[in-house]
């Protein structure tokens, strides 16, 4: 309204301009960043990285995969069985309203007939899809687990870099995948172009640690703080966990914990990673061998650049509150922006779409909140120059 001197234009004239000039707002809302880096706001140099599912335009039983489907079609045949018994049940009675219930039962059993060829077409749709998945109102969005709530929701995955100082949203980015374990390095390097910054600090929780992403943020001038997550199933069954075996540098060997060498034996490859494999020859004989291991000797695996993650664990023990200015910093836009969309979040469908309006919320929310730290006069003043 102050751009356009006070005119208020109705929702659909909003519609067409937000479907319409989607490069432009994006390109709008990096250019306020650009703003108030020349107005010297990030002297830090620090993001928090974080994400939060978002809801689409589109409802649960419109969500297909091959799991929702197979479970809709038991249901629909349960129900079919059910309703055979009850035909069969009136068949045998001899009374004037067992017939046109038969009849009435014979309609139900069609429809969910139906109902079975039209799931089965759908599972066919699901199984040619790339990730196996279908969603009818909006294509791109997905299902994905909500953290902490053990639910999940059909959506969007926003990640935003938060910068520490200001909490302004210097970079985001909308995707259609559940999980963070892939962002890290995308987001750092959007953050630190938005900076303009040489070197930058990126906080992140520990569903972004993965130790090519952390190698990568290295390589980019990106220094990651993000904890690593406690997946041991050996330390989950009461027996000693990765953590506990220490990694000499200098001997190439690992130290259990009864003191013994475990030596490099062979290098193999897993999943795109080359790991190290190292053992002892002194298992067998230990009197911990039963809370150590199921098998003959204790293996650990080494990836070959573990040292990155070694060096970034360390980093993290000099910085005990790391996690707490993530959290206090990402709290803050997430909460805002949550606000302010409401409980059915996205109005725009497809990716491409649903990336504007997230554009156009994150400007208004940089916006707001460089209004209440800088002032209205000064940001005009400055947007003008
Ligand atoms: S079983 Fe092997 S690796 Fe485990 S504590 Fe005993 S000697 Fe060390």
């Amino acid at each position: 309204m102050w751009l356009t001197g006070r005119l208020a234009p109705d929702f659909k004239t909003i519609a067409n301009f937000r479907q319409a000039n989607g490069p432009a707002i994006r390109a709008v809302c990096s250019q306020f960043i650009v703003l108030c880096r020349q107005l010297g706001l990030f002297t830090r140099a620090v993001v928090a990285i974080d994400s939060s599912k978002m809801k689409a335009v589109n409802n649960r039983d419109k969500n297909f995969t091959a799991a929702k489907v197979q479970s809709r079609m038991k249901q629909v045949q349960d129900n079919i069985d059910r309703y055979l018994e009850e035909l069969d049940r009136a068949d045998r009675e001899e009374s004037d309203i067992a017939e046109p219930k038969a009849a009435r039962l014979k309609e139900k059993i069609a429809r969910l007939r139906d109902q079975i060829c039209a799931l089965e077409a759908r599972e066919e749709e699901v199984r040619l899809a790339p990730d196996q998945q279908v969603s009818l109102t909006d294509p791109d969005a997905r299902a994905m687990a909500t953290a902490g709530r053990g639910t999940s929701l059909v959506g969007y995955n926003l990640q935003v870099a938060v910068d520490t100082q200001h909490h302004l949203i210097v970079a985001h980015e909308v995707i259609n995948i559940g999980n963070d374990r892939g962002q890290l390095s995308t987001m750092a390097a959007k953050a630190k172009d938005a900076l303009g910054v040489e070197a930058l600090d990126a906080i992140a929780d520990k569903g972004y640690f993965k130790g090519e992403e952390i190698r990568t943020c290295e390589g980019i001038g990106v220094t990651a703080f993000v904890p690593r997550p406690l997946t041991s199933g050996a330390k989950a069954r009461g027996r000693f966990g990765k953590q506990d075996f220490v990694y000499l540098e200098q001997e190439d060997v690992y130290r259990c914990p009864v003191g013994e060498r475990l030596i490099y034996r062979f290098t193999s490859v897993e999943a795109d990673m080359t790991l190290h494999s190292y053992w002892s020859s002194n298992c067998q004989a230990c009197a911990l061998h039963d809370q150590c291991t199921t098998g003959k000797e204790r293996r650990i695996k080494r990836w070959e650049h573990e040292a990155v993650v070694e060096v970034m664990g360390r980093r993290l023990d000099r910085r005990p509150d790391a996690m707490r200015i993530r959290r206090q910093t990402v709290e803050h836009p997430f909460g805002t922006l949550k606000t302010w969309m409401g409980s059915t979040h996205f109005l725009m469908k497809t990716l491409k779409h649903v990336g504007t309006e997230t554009s156009l919320h994150i400007l208004a929310y940089n916006l707001k909140r460089m209004i209440s730290t800088f002032g209205v006069q000064p940001l005009i003043a400055a947007i003008k120059t």
